[in-house]
């Protein structure tokens, strides 16, 4: 498989707000502050352990970078995460599973087209292959230098292949990516879960105590105990897990009290939000001629990469993503620019049949989303071991959580997961 990024879904999301939930309590034993994966992760942790979260969430839904909806297109769609990833060791696959959730294999075919032409895929292949190597080689010789380093690209091949690491997998730049974050991370097959990434993210989050619509504003952890300022008063604990995206944190969004110190604030500084979205187009009729679950990788005429996912679970759909330089610029210039980038780049392919059969479109905005304020986290050069730092408690009551704390699994729904465990471990071994 070429990146690790794509989307499709099928039957039916199940509504958070539906679900029974137990009532708050008043004098819980830790405050969860974001109610995505690592934050429904950390609160199932606390509550198995016998003690009392109370998990706070500012959107109206639990989820966060995961949400999938229906009423777009008459059927699932992610607009966040849609992936399992290296499903040979991904937790999260069992408990899919265990949740009857339906995982479609990894797309098979592979599509490469450089100006509207198709390119030579058995060699894009060996091309991207070896940049992996050239990768790995440069993180165990080189330490922590950018990708940029081990890539530099000399034909448009190289070019297209080197993309889907850097903008289209990372979501910047390969001069502004860690070559030992990349390859500390774990890598494998992919999944697709039918009913989408956010219908289970929901289902494995129903029935936990949650506050949805309340946002913290303030953080006091100069003790005894942490209080928290939110847009619905004031909570009290003896401890608080952070899971808020590192965007938010680096645009400060929520005040500490004392302020986090340098060590933290240089984390957060080291570990940026990558740019990645995902532009959605509906057809009335087949106008792609490819197989299902095709996987496209495409350099415009005007020389941008993209990645699409065409025609999952045999729907005449296609999921064209973007990032990098290129999707933050695309981004900035708002959905129906972005729709009308992703109808010219497949029409280059495809032909004009295509724009005359769309009949539904939707474009992601996450890095104008201010609760998220990107898409994921990517350590720059000579920062891949700040997520440790990152994820370092603070006088025993300030834990942190959230994609961005996990080494192995940064970006990922399954290092949401794995750092909400940590956490919640960390701040159970302190409770008394
Ligand atoms: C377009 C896109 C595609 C992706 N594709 C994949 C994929 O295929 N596979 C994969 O594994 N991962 C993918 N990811 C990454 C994955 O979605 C994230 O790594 C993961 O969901 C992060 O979970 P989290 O709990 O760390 O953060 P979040 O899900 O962001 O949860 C944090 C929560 O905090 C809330 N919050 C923010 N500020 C406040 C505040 N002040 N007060 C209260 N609450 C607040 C937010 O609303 C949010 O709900 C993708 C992400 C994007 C954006």
């Amino acid at each position: 498989m070429l990146t690790r990024r794509a989307f499709a879904g099928a039957a039916a999301a199940s509504a958070a707000g539906a679900l029974a939930r137990p009532s708050l309590a008043a004098n819980p034993d830790v405050i969860i502050i974001g109610a995505g994966m690592a934050g429904i992760a950390a609160a199932r942790a606390v509550m198995e352990a016998g003690r009392v979260p109370v998990l706070i969430e500012a959107r109206g839904r639990i989820g966060g970078r995961t949400y999938t909806e229906s009423h777009t297109f008459g059927f699932p769609h992610d607009h966040g995460a849609a992936w399992f990833e290296a499903v040979e060791r991904n937790p999260l696959v069992p408990l899919a599973r265990g949740l009857n959730f339906q995982l479609a294999p990894d797309p098979e075919t592979v599509s490469v087209y450089i100006g509207g032409r198709p390119a030579d895929a058995e060699r894009y292949e060996r091309i991207y292959r070896d940049a992996e190597r050239r990768i790995d080689r440069a993180a165990r010789n080189g330490g922590d230098v950018a990708v940029s380093v081990a890539l530099q690209a000399r034909d448009s091949l190289e070019r297209l292949a080197f993309a889907q690491i850097g903008p289209l997998d990372a979501g910047v730049e390969l001069h502004q990516l860690s070559a030992l974050d990349y390859n500390r991370q774990a890598d494998g097959g992919l999944l697709l879960p039918a009913a989408g990434m956010g219908a289970f993210v929901q289902s494995y989050g129903a029935s936990l105590p949650v506050r949805l619509g309340v946002r913290a504003h303030r953080v006091d952890w100069s003790g005894p105990g942490v209080s928290v300022e939110t847009s619905a008063g004031t909570l009290r604990a003896p401890a608080v897990i952070v899971t808020v995206p590192v965007g938010v944190l680096a645009a400060g969004d929520i005040s500490f009290s004392p302020p986090l110190p340098a060590d933290k604030q240089d984390a957060i500084a080291g570990l940026p939000m990558g740019s990645f979205n995902r532009i959605a187009l509906r057809f009335e009729r087949r106008v792609i001629d490819e197989k299902p679950f095709t996987a496209l990788n495409a350099l415009t005429r005007a020389g941008d990469a993209i990645y699409a996912m065409l025609r999952p679970f045999q729907r005449e759909f296609a999921i064209v993503c973007v990032g990098g330089d290129h999707g933050r610029a695309l981004e900035a210039k708002g959905p129906q620019a972005m729709i009308d980038f992703a109808i010219d780049a497949l029409v280059e392919i495809y032909g004009g049949d295509l724009r005359r059969a769309v009949n539904g479109t939707h474009a992601t905005r996450w890095g104008a989303d201010v609760l998220t304020r990107g898409a994921y986290s990517a350590a720059r050069p000579g920062h891949a071991r700040k997520r440790e730092a990152l994820a370092a408690p603070l006088a025993d009551r300030l834990f942190f959580a959230g994609e961005a704390t996990d080494p192995k699994w940064a970006a990922r729904v399954a290092g949401a997961w794995t750092s909400g465990q940590r956490a919640a471990r960390e701040s159970l071994a302190v409770l008394r």
